[in-house]
């Protein structure tokens, strides 16, 4: 089974914790009265999913997503996700020990808990992997070919995803997702549903690429001006995160 990076267990993530930034020590040696830090204890046995770090500085967005939100984001929000899937999957036995694709290749309409907060933790995972810094302003390569052999160009792409993250009505996310004959195609679900939820959405597929709109997302720096939490989105995509993306989806 193809395992994306950005889902992977790390030793580095806790369950629903931040972890702290390291005090500076000066000449980097512990006083002699500063007790030695106790050792961090192994996540337990039970806890399935851990919150990732976030691969880059909570303010390396600032300001088109100000750092303040992110920190709430990453730190509130999506651990949220993660304390709330492990305790649903501890009181559904028929998702024990599943990888989050494979839960939410499972998870049906009912599955309320597991639906909401796997696609919570999934839908967040990928969204911070994709963003910059880092990476060219457009899609490269295959990535780009792929782009303009469905939409016809990057403009008439950003165009179409941009209206789909607009006109998605309440909470949810815009997507752009490779098919299984790998086409690529946009959608936009509700909430934290996913195209990996073959048993729930219409449209599925593997996404490459998403955008929160959510208004935890964007709402203290933006309030009610979507749109331009959208354009500004648009210019912090890391196309080389999802080209690698596409080249993992491909079948
Ligand atoms: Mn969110």
């Amino acid at each position: 089974m193809k395992k994306r990076d950005f889902i992977k267990l790390t030793g580095l993530a806790s369950a629903g914790l931040i972890i702290a930034p390291l005090a500076s020590c000066g000449d980097g040696q512990p006083k002699a009265s500063e007790k030695t830090a106790e050792p961090t204890p192994e996540p337990a046995e039970e806890l399935s999913f851990l919150l990732p770090q976030l691969p880059f500085a909570y303010n390396a967005l600032d300001p088109k997503i100000d750092t303040i939100t992110m920190e709430i984001h990453h730190g509130k929000h999506h651990a949220g996700y993660v304390r709330k899937l492990n305790a649903a999957v501890a009181e559904a036995p028929g998702f024990a020990g599943m990888d989050i694709e494979s839960l939410l290749a499972k998870v049906e309409a009912d599955d309320t808990a597991v639906r909401n907060n796997g696609g919570g933790h999934y839908n967040h995972s990928m969204f911070w992997e994709i963003l910059k810094p880092g990476g060219p302003a457009q899609p490269e390569g295959e990535l780009a070919a792929a782009i303009a052999s469905a939409f016809g160009s990057y403009e008439a792409f950003a165009e179409q995803f941009a209206n789909a993250a607009k006109t998605r009505f309440g909470s949810g996310w815009a997507w752009l997702n490779l098919d299984a004959s790998n086409q690529l195609f946009i959608s936009s679900t509700p909430n934290q549903d996913n195209p990996l939820m073959v048993n729930i959405v219409e449209e599925t597929g593997t996404p490459i690429m998403g955008i929160d709109v959510w208004e935890h997302a964007y709402y203290l720096n933006y309030q009610n001006k979507r749109g331009d939490y959208i354009q500004a989105f648009m210019e912090l995509i890391n196309w080389n995160v999802v080209a690698e993306n596409m080249k993992m989806a491909m079948k």
